[in-house]
C-alpha cells in the first residue's frame, strides 16, 4: 500500500530539506577554506537553496490561502485541501469535494483528470 501524505505537508517537507541541503552545501564549502574561491562558491551555492526554500514556504502561504478548510470525517479536525482529492493532515483520511467521487479508493489522477479539461 502507497502511503499518502496531504499535498501542503509534502511542500513543507519540500522545503524543508532545502534548508538541509543549503545548510550541508555551506558546511562542505568549509573543507576548501584553502580555496577562497571554492568556499564561496558554495556559500553562494547554499544561500541559493536557502533562498529557495523561503520562496517555496512563500508559495505554501499562498496555497493555504487558496486550500479548502474542511472538518475531516475520520479524526473530526480542521483539515486543509488542494485540489478535489487531498489526504487529512492529521490522520491521513482520503478526503474529497467531489459527490461524484466520495466512497471511491483514492487516486492520485483524479487530480490529472481536472488539470487536462482545463
Ligand atoms: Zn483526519
Amino acid at each position: 500500500m502507497t502511503k499518502y501524505s496531504s499535498k501542503i505537508n509534502k511542500i513543507r517537507t519540500f522545503a524543508l530539506s532545502l534548508i538541509f541541503i543549503g545548510f550541508i552545501v555551506m558546511y562542505i564549502g568549509l573543507f576548501f577554506r584553502a580555496h577562497p574561491i571554492v568556499v564561496s562558491v558554495f556559500m553562494v551555492l547554499g544561500i541559493l537553496f536557502i533562498l529557495f526554500s523561503t520562496m517555496v514556504y512563500f508559495w505554501i502561504g499562498m496555497l493555504s490561502t487558496k486550500a479548502v478548510q474542511v472538518v475531516c470525517p475520520g479524526c473530526g479536525k480542521p483539515t486543509k485541501m488542494l485540489g478535489r482529492v487531498d489526504i487529512c493532515m492529521h490522520c491521513n483520511e482520503p478526503l474529497t469535494l467531489d459527490s461524484e467521487l466520495e466512497g471511491k479508493a483514492f487516486n492520485k489522477a483524479y487530480n490529472r483528470k481536472k488539470l487536462q479539461k482545463k
